[in-house]
């Protein structure tokens, strides 16, 4: 394990990145548990994460968060990598040690906290429907496995990049007795418990880009997205007899995941979130 820098310097690296909140929940983070931390925004060109990366480290960087469209190359540029990264193929933290970056992924254990313990919905036995085999899809199908719903659809824009997600977590699904599908976003599939907009089409402003007959009546619809962005999916959801839920839960389980490992204590996320929201509310108003 390499010390714990004091104070650090840490990042979230993306395009776009101005709406992040991250900088906000980690210094939110190191107040709470007595640790002096910066933490900045990195805008990186599309053609230009590498250089980005190493430019910050070169400047001090002891750690990253990584989000659009830089999931696969934060990965790539790793020396070290978790089982759940390498699994996902895609990682959205870095942590700098000695003989380069350790690749982590803490998007799908975030998420499935934020719904189990933060909706109360219990994932096993239930059906699921993924939308999204990009970094965050990538990131999130290995810990939804593991939660052991009954059957997992996977549906993305490009459908073989859904079936070779699907292909890589084969053994993980066959191991935790989970039937998995990909199927395309205009038929995926009727009356799931459990809907996931793990695209991007909400951070585009697109339409929901699956039909509402997915949504059972009472069932869970979550938007990886948060803010004034995923309210036409809410709304969505809503009209269909579902209950919304935003991803602001999951960015701060995700966000105390990265913070536990950079830093080596847990956070509390439940008075973040709480601030967090009353932000957004302001905001809306
Ligand atoms: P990527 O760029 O890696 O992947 C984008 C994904 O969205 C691909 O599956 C792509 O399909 C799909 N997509 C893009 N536009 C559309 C559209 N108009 N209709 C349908 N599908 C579309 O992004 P990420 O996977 O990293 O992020 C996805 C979203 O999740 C972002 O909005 C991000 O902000 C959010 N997120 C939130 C987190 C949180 O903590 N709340 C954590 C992680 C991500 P194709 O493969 O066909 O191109």
């Amino acid at each position: 394990m390499t010390a714990i820098p004091w104070p650090g310097l840490y990042a979230v690296l993306g395009n776009p990145v101005a709406q992040s909140r991250s900088p906000f929940i980690h210094e939110a983070f190191a107040r709470q548990t007595g640790q002096t931390i910066r933490y900045e925004r990195i805008l990186c060109p599309l053609e230009g994460f590498a250089v980005a990366l190493q430019r910050a480290a070169d400047a001090g960087l002891h750690g990253c968060n990584v989000t659009v469209p830089f999931k696969f190359e934060a990965l790539a540029a790793a020396t070290r990598r978790s089982e759940r990264a390498a699994l996902a193929g895609a990682a959205n933290l870095l942590r700098r040690e000695a003989d380069g970056w350790y690749a982590d992924n803490s998007d799908g254990v975030g998420l499935r906290r934020d719904i189990e313990q933060g909706a109360g919905f219990p994932i096993q036995g239930r059906r699921v429907l993924l939308i999204g085999a990009g970094g965050a899809g990538a990131g999130v199908l290995g810990p939804l496995l593991e939660a052991r719903p009954v059957e997992l659809v996977l549906t993305n824009r490009s459908v073989e990049r859904a079936q070779a997600l699907l292909a890589r977590h084969k053994a993980l699904a066959q191991a935790q007795g989970v039937t998995v599908a990909a199927e395309a976003l205009d038929d995926p599939g009727l009356a799931f418990d459990l809907v996931i907009n793990a695209s991007a089409s909400s951070l585009h402003g697109a339409e929901v880009p699956v039909p509402a007959k997915v949504l059972r009546p009472g069932a869970l619809a979550v938007d990886l997205m948060y803010g004034p962005p995923a309210a036409p999916f809410l709304a969505w959801a809503e009209a269909a007899g579902a209950q919304g839920r935003d991803g602001l839960g999951m960015l701060v389980e995700q966000a105390a995941e990265s913070f536990l490992l950079w830093r080596g204590v847990r956070p509390q996320t439940a008075p973040v979130l709480q601030t967090l929201r009353r932000q957004l509310q302001d905001l809306d108003r």
